[in-house]
């Protein structure tokens, strides 16, 4: 095993790695590292999911199951881009690339009737939504922008979006009946094995046997009514249009993969309600299946015309819809992964309340967030910046945040346990003794699910943030509501060990509406804030508060202090940025900034050193820190324009500035000897480098893929400039 693993992943990130990777590579084997790779790509997975139907090299190992085990040791050092949480759009394109590239994948099966396409189906089911970082987050998370890009955000704060205090844009959720209102939720004294069953008038249907948990493990139970959605969709489509703002709806369909394609569904039904009632029975027969959004059902019936002109006349009485691509028609509803809210809604709140309209033009929105549980968030914030007007990110302070993820901690880790519920009846949650858990009442439709966090990840988590807390001396805040069931039971782990540590009056428990406020509150004065919350806000606060502070959560460090002592290394908070792909294949060039790359980088290698006792990693790293400041200060990082600096040219800087300061520095003379005249020829051929970077933008680029690239066509294209490869590769 490498001494640091690089995973291989998808779209604007893996095209990057084809450049850098190669870099650090030379300048890590200078100090005996190690630097090798895990293929967690979409197509990766999927080929190493099915060797059966390929041939013997065609077959692939499946490196998400190893690096699941790596992460559980103390040896571990992985550096984790971001890759696809795939919709199923976007499975099915894949399974179509890879077998036009020769792989004889079985088609996703839409409708499974026999055995095989059932194990087939459970098994792309597997590949779906968010299937890697449950995987290997076994371990807390602390995410944060270092100290460098923090300060260059506030000497170079970004254009923020002017709020007012008329705005018309708002945040709807429901007012009852959701995850939030029926919530509830215990401590398991003892470890317990439970089954979750549905009893109806015709007897009860096991619909989940054999769930384990250990002792201390918080149980949470809850469920939405399709009923009070649908009604609460109708009743937001109806002021949106009363009221003249844009329709948006906002959710997660990718990380919570069950629920939340079936929430999106409601809303694509609501939106063509007139004609799912009248065509409903042919539309079914034509297999639309409206959780895979409009653009999916608009395919289906686009040979109907009777369809299309009821589709057309509902539309036209509709509000205007929030736009994903206004050029291209594509709306809100088209695919269930396209609004994302964790980037949805601070990109709407930094440009001032406002999201695209269909003529192309900003505009006041309703935001529909149907479920209560973080939702005041976002509602809590647009009220705070109509009262105060916008964040200045000149002078703003920072939220970092401290967030329970280990072991698919709370609602990320519900896939399993939640289901659409078909025959009304009970369900309940019963343990091994016979214990009746959990019981709810449920109707035809209603989405029931059951998420735990266990008692060790709680524990660790708490027990960082008592060290973030310590390490930074400022104000910190559970985001935990003793109004919520599942937050009730958090709040009795939290105090005690607070207590016991003798730091109670260090920390404040807050619900998440209160906590928003406190928080933006404390940045606007220009003082810090530590956020310590559960899985769910740990996604939403580090694309919200970065987003504001620094434009971007694609800077941040995100550091998974693994709980069996190793160290996982993210890189941003952001995705893997699909129009980034498309715009290197128009004209290549690549706006992806890989910042999160470089802090991810320092990281790892300071943590190797400490890891394994290497005095040269160390050096490294503190090398790698001041190349990024180094990026930062002299403006390396990409532009966003063809014919202008892109993430090559930002990786030639930065390799440059790498090799400077290992040459500079004196604790180790070996290395610096190494580097110098690998700085040397770096500075020499700057202008030679530049001018080939520079000639190769503008064509339209062939990668051989788009799931699953050619190397050698992307190595081209990534690594266009001989002067540098020769330096790097000598
Ligand atoms: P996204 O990839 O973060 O893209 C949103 C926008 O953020 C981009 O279009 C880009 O803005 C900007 N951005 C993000 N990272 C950037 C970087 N390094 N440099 C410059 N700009 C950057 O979010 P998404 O479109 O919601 O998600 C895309 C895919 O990523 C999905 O499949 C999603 O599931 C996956 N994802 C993975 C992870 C993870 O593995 N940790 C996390 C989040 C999302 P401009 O277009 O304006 O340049
Ligand atoms: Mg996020």
């Amino acid at each position: 095993m490498s001494d640091i693993i690089y995973t291989k992943v998808d779209e604007a990130p893996e095209l990057a790695s084809a450049s850098f990777l190669p870099i650090i590579q030379k300048f890590a084997a200078a100090a005996g590292v190690s630097v090798g790779t895990k293929d967690i790509s979409l197509a990766g997975r999927i080929l190493a999911a099915f060797p059966d139907y390929l041939t013997q090299d065609q077959r692939q190992s499946d490196d998400l199951a190893e690096l699941g085990k790596l992460v559980k040791t103390a040896g571990a050092n992985v550096i984790k881009l971001p890759n696809i949480s795939a919709s199923v759009p976007q499975l099915v394109a894949a399974v179509k690339e890879l077998q036009a590239q020769g792989y004889a994948l079985p088609d996703y099966p839409e409708t499974p009737s026999t055995d095989e396409e059932k194990t087939v189906r459970a098994k792309y089911d597997a590949l779906k939504g968010s299937a890697v970082n449950p995987v290997l987050r076994e371990g807390n998370s602390d995410r944060r922008a270092a100290k460098a890009v923090k300060s260059f955000a506030q000497k170079n704060p970004h254009r923020m979006g002017d709020w007012v205090a008329d705005s018309k844009t708002r945040v709807s959720s429901m007012s009852g009946n959701d995850f939030f209102s029926n919530e509830v939720s215990a401590t398991l004294a003892t470890e317990a094995t439970a089954k979750i069953v549905l009893e109806t008038a015709d007897g009860e249907t096991v619909l989940k046997d054999g769930i384990t948990y250990p002792a201390g493990t918080v149980v949470d139970a809850t469920f939405m009514s399709g009923a009070a959605l649908d009604a609460f969709l109708a009743e937001e489509i109806a002021s949106t249009k009363a009221d003249g703002t844009l329709f948006s709806l906002h959710m997660k369909a990718t990380m919570m993969k069950v629920s939340d394609p079936i929430i999106f569904g409601h809303a694509v039904k609501a939106w063509l309600a007139p004609v799912f009632e009248k065509f409903g029975e042919k539309m079914d027969a034509l297999g639309v299946n409206p959780n895979q959004g409009l653009g999916a059902l608009l395919d289906k019936v686009a040979g109907e015309a009777d369809i299309m002109a009821a589709i057309e006349e509902v539309t036209s009485a509709r509000p205007p819809m929030y736009m994903v691509d206004s050029d291209k028609g594509i709306t809100n509803l088209h695919v269930p992964s396209d609004v994302i809210i964790d980037a949805s809604m601070p990109a709407l709140i930094r440009a001032g309340g406002k999201g695209w309209g269909p003529d192309g033009k900003e505009a006041d929105t309703n935001c529909v967030i149907p479920d209560n549980s973080y939702a005041p968030v976002y509602d809590e914030s647009v009220k705070f910046f109509k009262e105060n007007g916008k964040l200045d990110p000149a002078t703003a302070g920072t939220v970092q945040n401290i967030g329970l993820m280990a072991q698919k901690a709370e609602e990320y880790g519900s896939h399993p346990t939640t289901f659409e519920i078909e025959t009304a009846g009970t369900v309940k949650m019963i343990l091994d003794d016979g214990t009746v858990l959990h019981s709810h009442a449920v109707l035809p439709g209603d989405i029931w699910r059951s998420a735990s966090a266990r008692k060790a990840p709680i524990e660790d988590w708490v027990n960082l943030a008592i060290a973030r807390q310590k390490a930074e001396g400022t104000r910190a805040i559970f985001w935990l509501d003793a109004n919520r069931a599942h937050d009730a039971q958090l709040i009795a782990y939290v105090k005690p060990i607070l207590e016991a540590q003798g730091v109670a009056d260090k920390f404040e428990i807050m619900a998440p509406r209160e906590a928003t406020r406190a928080s933006l509150e404390t940045i606007t004065k220009g003082a810090d804030t530590i956020a310590i919350t559960g899985n769910v806000l740990r996604d939403y606060l580090t694309d919200l508060f970065p987003i504001l502070e620094l434009a971007t959560s694609a800077k941040m460090l995100s550091i998974v202090k693994l709980m069996n002592g190793g160290g996982l290394f993210e890189t941003g908070a952001g995705g893997s940025a699909p129009k980034h792909v498309q715009q290197l294949q128009s004209e290549n060039h690549l706006r992806w900034d890989s910042l999160g790359e470089f802090c991810a980088l320092g990281e790892s290698l300071t943590f190797l050193s400490e890891q394994k006792g290497n005095e040269k990693a160390r050096v490294l790293g503190q090398a790698v820190d001041a190349a990024t400041q180094g990026i930062l200060d002299d403006g390396r990082s990409p532009s966003r324009k063809v014919g202008e600096p892109d993430n090559r040219n930002s990786h030639y800087w930065f390799a440059r500035y790498w090799a400077e300061a290992l040459s500079r520095q004196n604790s180790d003379p070996e290395l610096a000897e190494y580097f110098a005249p690998v700085a040397k020829a770096l500075a020499e051929g700057e202008a030679d480098i530049l001018a080939e970077l520079a000639a190769a933008q503008g064509p339209a680029v062939d990668l051989g893929g788009y799931y699953r690239t050619d190397p050698v066509k992307t190595a081209a294209a990534m690594r266009p400039s001989a002067t540098l490869n020769a330096i790097i590769d000598q």
